[in-house]
């Protein structure tokens, strides 16, 4: 566990409402695909804190460290828009259980607006270590403009043969070829055998929603993995 400042390199603009932020890795710490850690900022919000949790979306295989956010309206969140290169964050972690099982043979992602954080980190460390997983993302948003790192995830499919990446829209589909409409039995039948193991990542609605259909599936518990961003 590392408790310690980090400073700012690069500042992206992702979507029309996702910023990223690079920080400069000069000690290297462990961490594994998936994690997050707590981001604090220098900011007054008496009621929400100037803390927040934040998955890592970099993978241990990087020389950076990468977080995006969906920006709000928060102290945090503004505060987050306004850094720039060189500037400092503090971190403290990392945490959490909801990492890549790295000897599985199958894995499904279920994904939701910026939900998608810790499985850039995953995809792109098996792809990184050429682990022989068979992954398949399927990544829910309202419209195209919200795809967060449809590049990256273009070249990973370049990259590594047994990676696919499955779009689907489900209000704007102006000119879309690909899937509509939210994640369903039908699209998870068509990706998924019976030895896939799913992680799925978004707001809390959409994390359950989603692990009750696996369940109404008859998908073992054991092979659920989640993670909900609270606070969405
Ligand atoms: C493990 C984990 C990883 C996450 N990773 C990311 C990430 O990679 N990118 C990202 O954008 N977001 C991530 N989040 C969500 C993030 O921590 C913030 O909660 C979210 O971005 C909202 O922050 P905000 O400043 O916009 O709104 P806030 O000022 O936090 O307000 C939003 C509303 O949600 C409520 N709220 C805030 N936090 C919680 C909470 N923990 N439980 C219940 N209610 C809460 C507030 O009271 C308020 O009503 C993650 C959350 C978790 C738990």
């Amino acid at each position: 566990m590392i408790n310690s400042e980090f400073t700012v390199v690069e500042t992206k603009q992702e979507t029309h409402d996702v910023e990223s932020i690079k920080l400069y890795l000069g000690n290297k710490f462990d961490f594994k695909p998936g994690q997050y850690m707590i981001m604090e900022l220098d900011v007054e919000d008496a009621e929400n804190g100037n803390t927040r949790p934040l998955s890592i979306a970099s993978s241990p295989t990087e020389d950076f460290l990468l977080f995006s956010t969906k920006i709000s309206q928060s102290f945090f969140k503004q505060k987050l828009d306004s850094l720039k290169a060189g500037d400092r964050v503090k971190l403290k972690g990392p945490m959490g259980v909801f990492v890549l099982k790295e000897d599985a043979k199958e894995i499904v992602f279920l994904g939701g607006g910026i939900g998608i954080t810790p499985f850039r980190s995953m995809i792109k460390y098996a792809t990184d270590k050429k682990l022989q997983i068979k992954m398949t993302l399927i990544y829910s948003n309202r419209a195209k403009k919200d795809i967060v790192y449809f590049d990256d995830f273009n070249e990973m499919e370049r990259q590594n043969p047994n990676f696919k990446m499955v779009n689907t829209l489900t209000d704007d589909t102006t000119d879309w070829k690909g899937k509509t409409g939210r994640i369903s039995e039908a699209m998870i039948k068509e990706f998924s055998s019976e030895k896939t193991l799913f992680y799925i990542c978004g707001p809390p609605g959409m994390v359950d929603a989603l692990s009750n259909l696996l369940k109404s599936m008859n998908v073992p518990q054991q092979d659920i993995r989640i993670e909900k961003f609270a606070g969405y």
